[in-house]
């Protein structure tokens, strides 16, 4: 028996040559700095002028950054700026080969997106999905072109980390996820495959540890210093669970710990009470300057 390919074959990796990224913010902006610094023309959407100024202020600082550090040549910032095109019509996204989104974590905002994205891309381009917690088999089945979509999940500071877990959804075809794969290499990243489950592999093994910190300072085992400590002495971990809590923020900790309780339905995952306790309290970590520790302004 012989089955059927529906619609038509994805772009190949020699074809991308312009990338759209819906979504300026925190995620956005970086996405959008590591396709131009890597030669791609990028057209960045966002809702409002405000949001693309301020998206094209933190690129223009974070390249700063790189010139400062010798990653790149004090010539090559005007260039990468010149790559970048700043917009508010959705409908310029229409010349992209590959497009990644990056708006808020919400359902209806990514459905609203992604279908309207659908709607105006060519048949053969690529739209991947940076969520860090939403399905990205359920993403998928918003558009038309399940097959033509995969996860580019990035990690925070996009320009510095070098993990992209690249995401297959039910339907990805193997030639959007080769694509997808070898594009995160061009940007030179360190792509690592993944299957669409719950948290995938870096939320799901990051969020249990730092809910375990946070029981371990719940019970009187030790206190949040002592906890991070014991992780970056003993295991080498650059910064400490509870620490690292109070960046990502224990808001978004406590939203993928009931993901993966959800999706999962293992008890195991239930959430720390004093991760919720604090977030009912305001204290979400270093955006509202307290946390586990306390970030005077
Ligand atoms: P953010 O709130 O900083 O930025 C989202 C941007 O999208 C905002 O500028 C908003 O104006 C814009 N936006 C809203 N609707 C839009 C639309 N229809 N078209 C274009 N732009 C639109 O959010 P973020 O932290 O950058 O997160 C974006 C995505 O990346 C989320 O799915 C999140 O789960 C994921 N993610 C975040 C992190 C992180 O550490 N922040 C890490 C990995 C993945």
């Amino acid at each position: 028996m012989e089955w059927s390919v529906s619609g038509p074959s994805s772009v190949s990796i020699d074809s991308i040559k312009t990338v759209a990224v819906l979504g300026a913010g925190t995620m956005g902006n970086g996405i959008a700095h590591v396709f131009a610094r890597s030669g791609y023309r990028v057209i960045l959407r966002d809702v409002e002028q405000r949001f693309l100024d301020r998206g094209m202020e933190t690129i223009g600082k974070n390249l700063d950054r790189e010139i400062k550090k010798g990653k790149i040549a004090e010539a090559e910032k005007g260039t990468v700026l010149g790559l970048l095109r700043p917009v508010t019509e959705m409908a310029a996204i229409a010349a992209a080969d590959f497009v990644v989104e990056a708006v808020p974590e919400k359902i209806e905002s990514k459905r609203a997106v992604l279908g309207e994205a659908d709607r105006i891309l060519r048949p053969e381009a690529i739209i991947a999905s940076n969520t860090s917690s939403i399905s990205m088999t359920t993403l998928a089945a918003l558009t038309k072109r399940p097959d033509r979509f995969v996860g580019m999940h990035f990690m925070n500071p996009v320009p510095v980390m070098v993990l992209v877990e690249v995401i297959r959804a039910l339907e990805t075809s193997d030639a959007t996820f080769e694509t997808t794969m070898k594009l995160a290499v061009k940007l030179e990243k360190k792509p690592v495959a993944v299957n669409d489950s719950p948290g995938f592999v870096s939320n799901r093994v990051l969020m249990p540890l730092i809910n375990e910190a946070a029981y371990c300072v719940m019970e009187g085992v030790a206190t949040a210093e002592a906890v991070d400590a014991v992780m970056k002495l003993g295991m080498n971990h650059p910064m400490g669970p509870l620490e690292l809590a109070d960046f990502i923020g224990l808001d978004v900790c406590v939203d993928i710990m009931n993901v993966l309780l959800e999706g999962l339905g293992d008890p195991k995952y239930r959430v720390c009470p004093l991760l919720k306790k604090y977030v009912a309290g305001g204290w979400l970590g270093r955006k509202s300057g307290r946390g586990f520790y306390n970030y005077p302004s």
